[in-house]
């Protein structure tokens, strides 16, 4: 049987340079739960090093809490990857640091990049500036992310900046990829108007929360049968009647 989850599956961390201070692991996952949500994703820039931490919390709180990043390609689009085991996350994070460049985060210009457990005490921060591209393009970055196991994503595909269409000019038709993700200033339905190929994706849509007050502003309503990555997988392929409805947060 299905059942309906909340899920917000783009949430930066005060990993990400531009993630506030406030953003730890235990904060989020309690303001996503103070907001009914079932169901999150964390997605750093270019590292998985919050990620374990996240989900030891949620486990604890009742809360499902989804492995992910989003990678800079080459191309500077924005990609969401979602994982399901630690091996798996460790594999891209040997990936993502073989393939971002070696050049020091200037913490006064960009924002601090810190590793932070369960009592948000310091336990370490990335050296590199997250928010430089690696050297892999969208196509290398998909292999890769099959090859581990994991999903790829590319993110908030309808924004101005970072994005496939504003790095291309447009989704490529022959793209590889699990789904797509968009903001909320458009729809699906919107998207496939304007590009009818987008019809064989299904989408997700997400807060991309830097503060906390933004965690869940925006999320989907999964219909899977439980919480858990091989569910969520089926859902975003429209495997065995799982769908994802990205138009929930417009009826608050
Ligand atoms: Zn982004
Ligand atoms: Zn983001």
């Amino acid at each position: 049987m299905l059942s309906p989850f909340k899920a917000d599956l783009h949430i930066h961390t005060v990993l990400s340079p531009c993630g506030d201070l406030e953003m730890s692991p235990t904060a989020i996952v309690d303001r996503a739960l103070a907001r009914g949500l079932d169901m999150i994703a964390i997605s750093d820039h270019n590292t998985t090093r919050q990620v374990k931490v996240a989900q030891r919390v949620g486990k604890a709180r009742g809360l499902f809490v989804l492995g992910g990043v989003e990678v800079t390609s080459q191309e500077e689009a924005h990609c969401l990857c979602f994982f399901e085991t630690d091996d798996q996350l460790d594999q891209m994070q040997a990936f993502l640091d073989a393939h971002l460049p070696p050049i020091p985060n200037d913490e006064d210009r960009f924002g601090y990049q810190l590793i932070v457990d369960e009592n948000e005490e310091i336990v370490g921060e990335e050296p590199y500036h997250l928010l430089n591209a690696i050297d892999v393009d969208i196509d290398g970055l998909y292999d890769e992310v099959h090859r581990i196991g994991g999903l790829f994503v590319p993110a908030h595909i309808n924004k101005g900046t970072t994005s496939l269409t504003s790095q291309l000019g447009f989704v490529p038709p022959d793209l590889r990829a699990d789904g797509l993700e968009i903001n909320r200033f458009t729809t699906r339905d919107e998207m496939v108007k304007k590009f009818a190929y987008l019809k064989r994706f299904n989408f997700i849509t997400d807060s991309d929360a830097h503060f906390i007050d933004n965690v869940g502003d925006v999320y989907n309503v999964i219909h899977m049968e439980h919480r858990s990555f091989a569910e969520f997988a089926k859902a975003l392929r429209g495997e065995d009647g799982r769908w994802i409805d990205t138009m929930a947060f417009r009826q608050k």
